[in-house]
């Protein structure tokens, strides 16, 4: 066993046979990059010219007024395509292009992903296919556009549920016999070993900023760090540079759907088991005989029915801890953050702000929290909107 794969007990590399020197050579080849001060000083060329980092660490007057202890907003909405997705892309398909490929891969259930991984395509000159259950092509026809217009191919997913979960398995398919000119840019931190890790180091530069910015205003580290988590990524680069310091609380919030009671919802840290999906093991929803269970999430980035193997270890050694929002608390916070300060987030980032709405109310006004806003709203005003007929609030 590659004892350096694993995360306490999750992580690990559980493909074909076929793919393990590929995974390996892939490990070696980021690690010399990432120690590469050149690659590193091309990727935050990128992250600022292209990107447009540094995003600001804003301070959230009225929410904090509000709910008596300070709200700091990290705006990853602010990137360039409208999430954190980008900054993890760019990393991934500059390291495509050291190790000399030519093709890019990846899967998307909503299409952000594949909508970041369309534009690092185009912007670095790399034939790309994209992965989609067919259910989600229908469902997301703004974003297959989008991802058309930068040039990527859309290749519709007929198998099991024709969502995510299958459209992931037909790329892991399609990679094992084309890893010669391909490299398969995952989306989120998950997959098998190294993703998990490259996608943390490429997303970390989220936490290394709002650290110091906070350290800039309040001369201290904040008492309270929270992010949403589908996959875990937005989390993980959230967390990274927090979870040595021992004094600051990591909060991860899953959706919760409908409630956790329905069985309809995504919290496979609440109420999943130690499996193996997608390469990794890690806690998933599964059933009685282990079959992998569909999430629901009004928000469709945090519809996946699992989570990223380090976060399964966080939770385990006590390190962070893990709660759940239900679809009608997220857009109820949603329609709080557009009204109050001006900013309509994705309804996947609603369910972090949600969350520190409960939290602040066991906080000070001296206490200060920094939640990451991974993502804007532009994409979801359908959903929104359509939720809102029904529950009778736009009459
Ligand atoms: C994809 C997405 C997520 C969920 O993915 P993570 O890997 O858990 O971060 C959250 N927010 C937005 C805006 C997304 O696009």
């Amino acid at each position: 066993m590659n004892k350096k794969a694993y995360y306490g007990a999750f992580g690990g590399q559980f493909v074909a046979e076929s793919l393990m020197n590929t995974l390996e050579e892939l490990d070696v080849a980021f690690e010399e990059a990432i120690h590469d001060p050149k690659f590193m000083e091309q990727y935050h060329y990128y992250l600022s010219q292209y990107v447009g980092r540094e995003t600001p660490l804003y301070y959230a007057e009225r929410l904090s007024e509000k709910y008596g202890t300070k709200i700091y907003l990290k705006r990853e909405d602010l990137n360039h395509t409208g999430a954190h997705k980008i900054n993890n892309v760019i990393g991934q398909i500059l390291l495509a292009k050291r190790m000399g490929k030519t093709k890019v891969i990846a899967e998307t259930g909503a299409g952000q992903h594949g909508v970041a991984t369309a534009t690092g395509a185009a912007l670095f000159n790399m034939e790309c296919t994209v992965y989609m259950g067919k259910e989600d092509i229908e469902r997301q026809k703004l974003n297959v556009m989008r991802m058309e217009m930068l040039g990527a191919k859309v290749v519709s997913v007929e198998s099991g549920s024709n969502t995510l979960k299958d459209a992931t398995n037909e790329a892991i398919r399609t990679w094992a016999k084309t890893a010669e000119d391909t490299f398969y840019v995952i989306g989120s931190a998950v997959g098998p070993y190294p993703y998990p890790k490259m996608v943390k180091e490429f997303q970390s530069v989220i936490s290394r900023e709002a650290k110091r910015q906070h350290m800039e205003v309040e001369g201290r580290n904040p008492d309270v760090v929270m992010a949403c988590v589908g996959g875990g990524s937005n989390s993980i680069g959230m967390f990274a540079d927090f979870i040595d310091e021992k004094d600051v609380e990591l909060i991860g919030v899953e959706a919760a759907g409908l409630g956790i009671e329905t069985g309809k919802h995504a919290s496979a840290m609440a109420l999943g088991e130690p499996g193996v999906l997608h390469g990794m093991k890690s806690y998933l929803l599964q059933d009685t005989d282990g079959n992998i269970q569909l999430a629901h999430s009004i928000s469709a980035g945090l519809d996946y029915p699992g989570v990223g193997p380090e976060h399964a270890y966080l939770r385990d050694s006590g390190r962070a801890k893990y709660v759940a929002i239900t679809d009608v608390e997220a857009m109820d916070a949603l329609m709080e953050l557009c009204k109050l300060e001006g900013i309509i987030p994705a309804i996947e980032s609603a369910h972090a702000v949600a969350y520190a709405f409960k939290k602040a109310k066991k906080m000070n006004r001296n206490q200060s929290m920094i939640v990451c806003l991974s993502g804007r709203g532009d994409k979801d005003v359908n959903t929104i909107s359509d939720y809102l007929a029904g529950k009778g609030y736009l009459n």
